[in-house]
C-alpha cells in the first residue's frame, strides 16, 4: 500500500479536526480508531467561538451546530440556595460565533467526520493501534482488530507522520515513553444525561429556556449542577469521590430517583438516556513530538471539565498543527516549523489545565468552613473567582514588535460579500491564511515573487471596506473597521489557526510583512515558489 501523509491514532474530536483538515489540505490521511463507530453521546456540552471557528473549517458548521444556542450565563448559589455569583456569556467571540455556545457533541462529530470522508480520509475504525515503529523517513504503524487475537487480523501501514489524538491513556503517548506532569486534584462527576420532555418547572433560578447553568457549591462532596447540552438535552452533575465506583449510585433508577429527590423532576419531565461516572484530574505529557510522532489532545492535555476547554484545546491543537504539517508535507518549510507547535500550545493550555483545576477547587470546596468564607467574600464582593485564562499566543511563528496587542491574538471572523457571495469571511474566501487590508487593494503594494510566495502557502489577500470593489469585500457588519480602529491598524495577516502573525500601520508595511511571513516559515519553501511563478 502507497504509504500515507499522516496516520491519526484515535477518531474522538481531535482526531476528527486532523482528518478534516489535514485531507481538507490534500493530504493523504489514514485513522485508526478503537471503537467501530463514533461514540455517539455527549461528553462535552460547551464549546467557545474559537472552537466553532474550527469546525467551520472542518465541517458543516451549521449541521455542527443544528441543536445549539448560545449559552447566556452561570450562576453558582451557595448551600442555602442563594445566589453568590452571577457569570454572564452573552457576548459574540472575535471569531464570529457566540462566547459560550451549548450544544449536542454528536452533532459536530457527524459534520467532522462527513468533511473527513468527503475529502478522501481513510478510515478504519474498529483497529487499534499496536505498536509503530519510525527511521529518518517515516513511521510504520502496526494495527489489529479491536478484540481480535488472530495474527490475520492485523495490518501495516506507513506514513510521514503518526498523530496520537488516542486519548488521555494514549498507548501512543506511553510507547514513545513520554511522561506527563500534574496535580494532586482529583475530582469526579456522576451525570446524569436527559431529554426534556416538557417545559421544566423554574428550579435553582434557572429560566425556562435553561440556557444558562448552574453550580451548587455546597461543600462536604454535596455539590451539584445543571448543565444544558443543546436545546433539548441537559446534564445534571453531582459530585462523586473519585476514589470510589459508586455502583449504588449508576443506573437508569438511581438516576430517577436523585433527580426526584434533589430537583423535584419525574418521569414525565425527563427521560434519562446516560447515566455514568467520569473522573478527571490535570496532566500535561512533558513534550509533545518525539521524531515524527506527535501528540495531541487530551493525548498530550487532560483537565478538568470545569472551564470546558478539554475538547476546545483539542481542536486548536489539530489547526495549529495541520497548517505546519501541510507546509512542511509540501517542502514549503523545513519540518523544524513542527517545533513550534509545542513552543505555541503548551504554554496556552498549561494556562488553561491550571485555571480549570483552581474553578474546580475553588468551587467544589469540601471544607464547609473554607466554602462559607469563599461565599461571604463573593457576596461582600471582597473576591472574585480565578480569572479566565488568556488566549494569547506569546511566542512562536509571530512578527511582534514592542506594544502591538494585537499580534499573537485571535484575528476577527465578519460578514462580508465578494463576488456575488455574502457570509462569513471564511466561507466567503477561505480557510487558511489571510491577509487583509482595510479598504485598499493591497495586491499592487507586493513584488511578484510575494504574490507566489502567498498563492503557494493559499494566502487569501483581500481588501475589506465599507463597499465592495475592485479587491475589496464590503464589511457586511463592520467587524473589521471596529477591529483596525481598535487596534490602530490598517491590516493584518492571520495564520490559518486564526491568530494574528502580524500587524501593519501603514498598507506599505504589507510587503515588509510578507517578507518576515515568508522568513519564518523558510527553508525549502523557495523552490516551491518558484515553481509557481514559473508555471503562471
Ligand atoms: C464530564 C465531562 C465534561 C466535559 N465537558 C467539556 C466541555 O463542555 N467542553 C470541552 O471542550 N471539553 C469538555 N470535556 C473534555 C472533552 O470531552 C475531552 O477533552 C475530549 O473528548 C478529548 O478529545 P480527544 O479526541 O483528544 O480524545 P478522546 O475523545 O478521548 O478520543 C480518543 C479516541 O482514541 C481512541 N483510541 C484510544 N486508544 C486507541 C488505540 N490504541 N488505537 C486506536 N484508537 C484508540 C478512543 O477509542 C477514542 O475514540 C469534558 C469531559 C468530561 C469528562
Amino acid at each position: 500500500m502507497e504509504p500515507f501523509d499522516v496516520i491519526v491514532s484515535g477518531y474522538g474530536p481531535t482526531g476528527q479536526a486532523f482528518a478534516s483538515l489535514l485531507s481538507r489540505l490534500g493530504h493523504r490521511v489514514c485513522v485508526i480508531e478503537r471503537w467501530p463507530s463514533l461514540y455517539g453521546l455527549p461528553r462535552l456540552c460547551t464549546i467557545d467561538g474559537e472552537s466553532a471557528r474550527i469546525v467551520q473549517a472542518a465541517g458543516n458548521v451549521d449541521e455542527a451546530l443544528r441543536d445549539s444556542h448560545q449559552l447566556k450565563r452561570t450562576l453558582l448559589l451557595n448551600e442555602d440556595e442563594q445566589l453568590i455569583l452571577k457569570m454572564d456569556h452573552d457576548r459574540m467571540a472575535i471569531s464570529g460565533y457566540p462566547s459560550h455556545i451549548s450544544m449536542y457533541q454528536p452533532h459536530i462529530e457527524d459534520a467532522m467526520d462527513a468533511a473527513a470522508r468527503q475529502h478522501g480520509a481513510t478510515i478504519y475504525q474498529g483497529w487499534e493501534v499496536q505498536s509503530w515503529t519510525q527511521d529518518e523517513n517515516g513511521v510504520t504503524v502496526e494495527a489489529r482488530q479491536t478484540g481480535s487475537i488472530d495474527p490475520a487480523d492485523t495490518m501495516t501501514l506507513q506514513a510521514k507522520y503518526l498523530i496520537g489524538a488516542d486519548g488521555a491513556r494514549s498507548a501512543v503517548r506511553e510507547s514513545a515513553g513520554i511522561m506527563r506532569d500534574g496535580s494532586d486534584f482529583r475530582s469526579a462527576w456522576i451525570c446524569v444525561d436527559a431529554v426534556r420532555k416538557r417545559t421544566l418547572p423554574k428550579f435553582w433560578g434557572l429560566s425556562e429556556d435553561m440556557r444558562e447553568s448552574v453550580i451548587m457549591a455546597a461543600p462536604e462532596g454535596r455539590a451539584f449542577a445543571v448543565i444544558p447540552i443543546g436545546d433539548r438535552r441537559l446534564r445534571f452533575e453531582f459530585y462523586a469521590d473519585p476514589a470510589s465506583t459508586h455502583d449504588e449510585r449508576m443506573g437508569f433508577d438511581a438516576g430517577y430517583e436523585v433527580l426526584e429527590r434533589v430537583h423535584g423532576l419525574t418521569r414525565d419531565d425527563v427521560e434519562i438516556y446516560r447515566s455514568v461516572l467520569f473522573p478527571f484530574e490535570s496532566r500535561l505529557a512533558r513534550t509533545w513530538q518525539k521524531g515524527r510522532v506527535l501528540l495531541a489532545g487530551d493525548a498530550a492535555h487532560t483537565m478538568t471539565p470545569f472551564l470546558a476547554q478539554g475538547a476546545c484545546s483539542g481542536l486548536r491543537d489539530a489547526v495549529n498543527l495541520s497548517w505546519k504539517l501541510d507546509l512542511v508535507l509540501r517542502g514549503l518549510s523545513d519540518p523544524s516549523l513542527l517545533d513550534m507547535y509545542f513552543v505555541e500550545r503548551y504554554p496556552q493550555v498549561r494556562e488553561v489545565v491550571t485555571v480549570s483545576e483552581q474553578i474546580g477547587a475553588w468551587a467544589m470546596e469540601l471544607d464547609p468552613v473554607k466554602a462559607r468564607t469563599r461565599d461571604k467574600q463573593l457576596l461582600d464582593g471582597a473576591v472574585l473567582p480565578p480569572p479566565p485564562p488568556a488566549a494569547d499566543i506569546d511566542d512562536g511563528v509571530l512578527f511582534k514588535q514592542p506594544n502591538e496587542s494585537a499580534v499573537g491574538q485571535l484575528a476577527p471572523q465578519g460578514r462580508v460579500s465578494f463576488g456575488g457571495r455574502e457570509g462569513k469571511f471564511d466561507d466567503v474566501f477561505s480557510w487558511g491564511f489571510q491577509l487583509i487590508v482595510r479598504d485598499a487593494d493591497v495586491r499592487a503594494t507586493l513584488s511578484d515573487e510575494d504574490r507566489a510566495f502567498l498563492e503557494a502557502i493559499h494566502c487569501t489577500v483581500i481588501g475589506v471596506g465599507a463597499m465592495e470593489s475592485d479587491g475589496v469585500a464590503a464589511d457586511i457588519d463592520g467587524s473589521y473597521a471596529a477591529y483596525f480602529d481598535e487596534h490602530h491598524i490598517v491590516g493584518m495577516i492571520a495564520r490559518p489557526d486564526f491568530y494574528v502573525f502580524g500587524i501593519m500601520h501603514e498598507l506599505d508595511d504589507a510587503a515588509f510583512l510578507v517578507g518576515e511571513l515568508r522568513r519564518q516559515l523558510s527553508g525549502s519553501h523557495e523552490r516551491a515558489v518558484h515553481e509557481a511563478a514559473h508555471a503562471s
